[in-house]
């Protein structure tokens, strides 16, 4: 399989004035897109691997039959191809409420304000690049947390739900070392909460 960058299901600027036109135009077509070719050039040293999909090549990271330097390639080019994937999915210009995602968020984390200030401050906090994550793991329990890179919640066996990232490049274009004033404006783009 090659993986191929994924097309955006709204324009650059359709996020505006939360993330602005040249943070999403140089996040997708250049890192994406350079993610996304660095995963094709480990996984095509692998013919084992040529029928198998992003996910289940990440959700087995830790028993594929490579050698360990690549490992940490597929780790990093595949992780950061996948959750970027994902990341632009969970994005939107207009809201689209899960409310049965809010409804257990409540019942588990207390309150959606509650839970919106804890989860910021994982992305906040998060030293250097990374992502915060809310997932489901292996019970079906929510999870909240943050990891480094490009490292992905599937290698944990978790499922993700949604995610943020706080690479300096998702938002060093329009607020600079402000991190914690970007997660605030990405609430508004976050589509199901
Ligand atoms: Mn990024």
């Amino acid at each position: 399989m090659t993986f191929t960058l994924p097309k955006l299901n709204y324009a650059y600027d359709a996020l505006e004035p939360f993330i602005d036109a040249k943070t999403m135009e140089v996040h997708h077509s250049k890192h994406h897109q350079t993610y996304t070719d660095n995963f094709n050039a480990v996984i095509a040293k692998y013919p084992d691997l040529a029928d198998k999909s992003a996910e289940d090549i990440l959700k087995n990271l830790n028993s594929l039959k490579v050698d360990e330097k690549d490992r940490n390639v597929i780790k990093n080019q595949g992780g950061g191809y996948l959750n970027h994937k994902f990341f632009w999915e969970i994005m939107a210009p207009k809201k689209e409420l899960d409310k049965a995602l809010i409804k257990e968020i409540e019942k588990d984390f207390g309150s959606l304000q509650v839970f919106k200030m804890m989860f910021s401050e994982l992305a906040v906090k998060q030293f250097g690049s990374g992502w915060a994550w809310l997932v489901r793991d292996e019970k079906g329990i929510l999870k909240a947390y943050s990891l480094p890179n490009q490292d992905s919640p599937l290698t944990l066996g978790h499922t993700p739900i949604f995610c943020v990232d706080v690479w300096e490049h998702a938002y060093y274009l329009k607020y600079q070392n402000r991190r914690a004033e970007y997660i605030d404006n990405w609430w508004n783009v976050l589509k199901m909460i």
